[in-house]
């Protein structure tokens, strides 16, 4: 299939209309010789300049962080999908969100990399103006100089465009002076530029600006003490008449607060990227720290409630990994596709994300409370030692929780999804009501048990699947039916339905990757990805049936709950599976490997 077919095939959201081809997704199993070359760099890189510093770059060692960064610069680490003609690499997505992966087990490193690279860099790549991406590109990607992004504020942070900051032309028309203080800004402490957003006089929206450190009037707070991520700088940044050339204001008047959002819809996919980077560190470490410990005269890897941990670590990662790089290759090809029928090749790179903006809200949730899943259960896998601060989960532990904060809250990016779904099914893009009419007819027929007789490996996984579109289809249907235009408010519904989603489309990214697996290896080399796909659509069942029924108990009455719970058992009704066994599989893999080895 080539890139245009597969455009055609699925757009952003409609993965809960239409079904995918296997043969059409990216699995991580596919990286070529080169790409796997750049993930060795990387390996390489943390293993030897950021592992053995882990302590002094949490103490902030003067210097530290800014040099790491320098070096990673130096091995083009920061320039991986920067234009060649700005001194990057150049290179796809798909390759940036492998670096991305790899130096996500940096721990704070891997924060402060991600804010340089993302919305340090980007939107003054993908919003400047030439003379600025001259000027300001090729010292980002290089490390000389680093990026920080000024969004939040002390009252402005998930309500991001309420922002108080304020920007007025200054009398000989030379300049905005910015007037304002931002909050909690990744990298202050060593940027020397900032994308600030203010609103320009009594704008309604946020204009944003190119800031450089020395310009007058911007002065930092000290570092702010926090729970994890300790090596990370975070400063307030505040602006006093801060003088910004004009030539400084980025992109258009008033277009801040779009240039914040996409920007932020890369950002979430990235950050899926990285968490799944740590957990297969942390499962790493937890794997051979059960192999060594020995308690009741065995290791205690032996122990069943051990293997238990390690398999539900190694299939949430493998499974959340699945759907990040199924994203990303819609992301890229979507951006080939628009570049190919003649669009600029940033703005496509801008569109091609923003179609997926519903795939990245779920995969920042997915991922991120995969690494708290993952970073948790290794804590406990080394006991008392997972408590000690000599240990590396205790860093992990912490480190990993900000995750779930930054770049949009995972509330914030739960109710983005069924929001965006929404808005574009009303605005004709994504037709929701046709199929979830569809479904709200079959729920009168008679039903057939979900009776799967049809031999194949993935058929039963197929069913279930199709099922569980039905299940949302059915249950948001009728939410917005019911609740109509207060749904907005009915947060716990919104909760419900995003939780639907997530499960449904990281249980389809699984049971694709392990068909297009099979497909390529063969299904006696696949056992324990198999055992993976089967448990994890297994579970996905229950918690879409306890998240659906949550729903239709908050608004639904009489019969028609009746009929539609009957419905919603019906589309989550699952063959009996020995998970035991199955998890058992998993974790004899990674117990005799000694790693993370999927
Ligand atoms: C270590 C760190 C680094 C950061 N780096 C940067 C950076 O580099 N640049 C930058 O601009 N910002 C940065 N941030 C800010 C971060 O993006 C915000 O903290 C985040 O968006 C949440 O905003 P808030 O802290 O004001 O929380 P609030 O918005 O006050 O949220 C508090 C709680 O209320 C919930 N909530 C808020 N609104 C709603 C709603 N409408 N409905 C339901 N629940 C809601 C939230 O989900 C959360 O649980 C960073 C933050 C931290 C802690």
């Amino acid at each position: 299939m080539n890139a245009t077919e597969s455009v055609n095939a699925i757009k952003g959201g409609e993965f809960l209309i239409r079904d995918t081809p296997a043969a059409s997704i990216f699995i991580p199993e596919e990286w070529n010789e080169e790409q796997l070359m750049i993930a060795e760099t990387c390996t390489n890189f943390l293993a030897q300049h950021v592992v053995p510093n882990l302590n002094r770059i949490d103490e902030q060692e003067e210097g530290l962080m800014p040099h790491l960064m320098e070096e990673a610069g130096a091995l083009g680490l920061l320039s991986i999908s920067v234009p060649e003609e700005y001194g990057g690499f150049g290179k796809d997505f798909k390759t940036s969100m492998l670096v991305t992966e790899k130096l996500g087990a940096g721990n704070s490193f891997s924060v402060a990399f991600s804010a340089h690279t993302g919305i340090g860099t980007l939107p003054i790549l993908y919003y400047g103006t030439e003379a600025q991406k001259a000027k300001y590109i090729p010292k980002l990607a290089s490390g000389e100089w680093k990026g920080a992004y000024c969004l939040t504020e002390p009252g402005a942070g998930s309500d991001a465009n309420s922002g108080k900051s304020r920007a007025r032309l200054s009398e000989d028309g030379k300049y905005y002076l910015i007037t304002g203080q931002k909050m909690w800004i990744t990298n202050a402490g060593f940027a020397d530029v900032f994308t600030v957003f203010a609103k320009i006089d009594n704008d309604e929206n946020l204009s944003a600006f190119i800031v450089e450190k020395g310009f007058e009037g911007l002065s930092l707070n000290t570092e702010e003490h926090k729970m994890g991520i300790k090596g990370s700088s975070t400063r307030q940044v505040f602006f006093n008449d801060c003088k910004v050339p004009v030539e400084n204001l980025l992109s258009e008047r008033q277009n801040g607060f779009k240039i914040a959002v996409n920007i932020l819809n890369l950002g979430r996919i990235k950050l899926g990227g990285a968490t799944i980077g740590a957990s297969k560190e942390i499962i790493t470490q937890s794997v051979r720290y059960a192999n060594e410990r020995e308690q009741f005269g065995r290791p205690i890897s032996k122990y069943g409630a051990i293997r238990y941990k390690l398999a539900q670590q190694v299939i949430r990662t493998y499974a959340s990994e699945s759907a990040i790089y199924r994203a990303s290759q819609n992301m890229e090809e979507a951006t080939e596709h628009m570049v190919a029928t003649g669009m600029d090749e940033i703005k496509a790179k801008l569109k091609g994300t923003e179609q997926y903006a519903i795939e990245a809200a779920i995969i920042k949730v997915d991922a991120s409370e995969t690494l708290d899943y993952v970073v948790d259960e290794g804590v406990q896998i080394y006991g008392g030692m997972g408590y000690s601060a000599e240990a590396p989960m205790d860093r992990a532990y912490r480190d990993s929780r900000i995750n779930r904060i930054f770049e949009g809250t995972n509330e914030i990016n739960r109710m983005l999804t069924v929001d965006m779904m929404l808005k574009r099914a009303m605005k004709g893009e994504l037709d929701l009501m046709g199929p979830a009419q569809k479904v709200a007819g079959e729920l009168m027929s008679i039903p057939d048990f979900n009776a799967v007789d049809e031999e194949g490996l993935f058929v039963k996984e197929k069913k279930y699947i199709a099922n569980f579109k039905k299940a949302v289809l059915m249950v948001a249907g009728s939410a917005v039916q019911k609740l109509m235009a207060q749904l907005g408010k009915e947060q716990e519904v919104l909760m419900n339905l995003a939780d639907m989603l997530i499960e449904l489309y990281v249980s389809e990214s699984i049971q694709l990757r392990v068909e297009k697996l099979v497909g390529m290896r063969g299904e006696e080399a696949c056992k324990e990805h198999l055992d993976m796909m089967r448990v994890y659509v297994n579970d996905a069942a229950e918690k879409i049936n306890k998240s659906g029924k949550e729903a239709l108990n908050a608004f639904a009455e009489g019969d028609e709950r009746r009929m539609m719970l009957m419905g919603l058992r019906r589309y989550t009704k699952t063959e009996d599976l020995n998970t035991t066994q199955a998890r058992r599989n998993i974790a004899a893999k990674v117990i005799s490997e000694n790693k993370y080895c999927f």
